[in-house]
């Protein structure tokens, strides 16, 4: 089975931990760049992105993590998640980085306070055509895609909250906080692939 890491550092770690493990999934809690190498895929969760991010330079987990996207892993990033893979992110805090790799631009609490957290069902044509149901926590929006970027899920008003490019996923939401697990189920299908190709 594959070994796919869960970025450790902050945030909602276990609750992926939990759910890649209920999928058959080996996961291995990382913290250190040597733990990148023992891996076929890495999920970054939900969190805070201006905590994980300081965390990841501090722990000098930022330059390995961009080498890796830039090899190829497959990487999963949901929420705070998304944040850390984009390109480009709108109302960040002072200086806060990403890591990059999706080329997409993310504002940061898009929903604002009036609705910060709320659930609905997205139609998510490439998990089948059972609409999944969201959990969306002070979550960000993606504002502009690239044009390798294909969109896989948008809310009614045209929103796009989880886009794929490569070998990189991402949602705005929470898979891992309900028990429809077809995401986790998707990124795994890509990381057997990528073992395989
Ligand atoms: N608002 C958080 C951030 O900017 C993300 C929230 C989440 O991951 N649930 O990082």
């Amino acid at each position: 089975s594959p070994r796919i890491g869960v970025l450790a550092l902050q945030g909602d770690f276990r609750e992926h931990r939990r759910v890649l493990a209920e999928l058959g999934a080996v996961t291995v809690a990382v913290r250190r760049s040597s733990e990148l190498d023992e891996i076929d895929g890495l999920v970054i969760p939900g969190g805070e992105s201006t905590v994980m991010d300081k965390l990841s330079r501090s722990f000098g987990l930022s330059e390995p993590l961009k080498q890796k996207i830039a090899e190829g892993l497959p990487v999963y990033g949901t929420c705070a998640g998304l944040i850390m893979l984009s390109r480009e992110i709108l109302d960040g805090a002072e200086g806060q980085q990403s890591l990059g790799g999706l080329d997409i631009a993310v504002r940061r609490n898009a929903f604002g306070s009036q609705l910060d957290s709320f659930e609905t069902d997205l139609d998510i044509p490439a998990l089948g055509e059972h609409p999944l149901h969201a959990v969306f926590i002070r979550a960000p929006v993606v504002e502009s895609v690239g044009e390798g970027v294909s969109v896989l899920a948008a809310l009614e008003d045209g929103r796009v909250v989880a886009v794929e490019q490569g070998n990189l996923l991402g949602t705005s939401f929470h898979p891992e906080v309900t028990s429809d697990h077809r995401f986790h189920d998707y990124f795994l299908q890509k990381v057997r692939g990528h073992i395989h190709a």
